[in-house]
């Protein structure tokens, strides 16, 4: 047997070794998950999904009082905690995650969130508009990723972080720069994560919305006229036009991208990492911007 085939050999029982030691996912009612951006629309929803699963849920938002109405719901400090963090503060989110493991022993699954729009047309985006994207979105869940997997590795049984990305991750909407190009980054932490961290039994995936207009915080503070705009649509018919637009002619809802991170993290999808999954009623399959 020559020397590099035994080398192969060697590596793989290596691996399997690896494989072996690996705890298999750990079902969400044994979880504990940390939501930004939980206290309302999309991140609201998945820690609603979450917590129903029998997730203990940590919410952390920088509006305190929309973090707090959810941990209530959620049934208040046995299952749920409310966090008031910014995800571009460091300490914020490290203390978010002290808080964590002082409520419900650590953290095991991360849904990076947060989020806000800031897209205009390119002329009319300021350096500022920019650098407030990015923290948000690029910087905001990269830190809240570096503390999930400094929590994870160092439980040694795995995780999960999810990325609610965009459909813009990928596609270029009209009048979008900003917002698009920290969407892409945030995809791109997706792919980086998850090569990075597969050894630990940490998996990163995505989540692509489109069109969830109903319940979005992000529609209702100007996103909303600004797109309108764009499409030269009556705000108030917006969620009916995006409807119309997709494959599928429906609405998509806080609650159906609650259900991708449920798909992901629930356990079925244990071998799946560094995959975005499209909720848009087949926008993006169409390519339609
Ligand atoms: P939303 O405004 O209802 O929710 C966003 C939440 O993030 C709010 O509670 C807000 O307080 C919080 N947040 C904002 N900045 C924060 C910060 N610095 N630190 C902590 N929390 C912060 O909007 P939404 O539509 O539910 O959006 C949620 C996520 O989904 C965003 O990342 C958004 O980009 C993404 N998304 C939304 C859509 C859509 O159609 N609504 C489509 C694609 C992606």
């Amino acid at each position: 047997i020559e020397e590099s085939e035994k080398f192969r050999i060697e590596y793989w029982e290596l691996e399997e070794a690896k494989l072996r030691r690996m705890p298999a996912p750990k079902p969400l009612a044994a979880r504990v998950a940390l939501v930004t951006g939980g206290g309302s629309g999309i991140g609201r929803a998945i820690a609603r999904r979450l917590a129903a699963e029998g997730a203990c849920v940590v919410v952390a938002d920088r509006d305190a009082e929309g973090a707090a109405e959810v941990a209530d719901e959620l049934g208040g400090t046995d299952r749920a905690l409310a966090v008031e963090a910014d995800v571009t503060s460091e300490e914020e989110i490290a203390a978010a995650f002290r808080s964590a493991a002082l409520a419900f022993g650590g953290v095991d699954l991360v849904v990076n969130n947060a989020g806000i729009s800031r897209s205009k047309p390119l002329l009319e985006t300021t350096a500022k508009d920019w650098d407030v994207q990015h923290r948000i979105m690029a910087r905001g869940s990269f830190l809240a990723s570096r503390e999930a997997a400094r929590v994870m590795t160092a439980q040694g049984m795995g995780g999960d972080i999810v990325y609610i990305a965009s459909k813009n991750s990928v596609f270029a909407g009209p009048d979008n720069i900003a917002y698009g190009a920290a969407k892409a980054d945030q995809a791109h932490q997706v792919r980086l994560l998850a090569a990075e961290l597969g050894g630990h039994g940490i998996r990163v995936n995505g989540v692509n919305p489109d069109g969830v207009v109903r319940g979005s915080g992000i529609f209702a503070g100007g996103w909303g006229a600004q797109r309108a705009a764009v499409y030269g649509v009556p705000e108030e018919k917006l969620g009916e036009f995006y409807a119309q637009r997709t494959l599928l002619k429906r609405e998509v809802l806080p609650e159906h991208v609650a259900n991708a991170v449920f798909a992901l993290t629930g356990g079925e999808l244990s071998h799946t990492t560094g995959l975005h999954i499209p909720v848009d009623a087949g926008v993006a399959a169409a390519f339609l911007r």
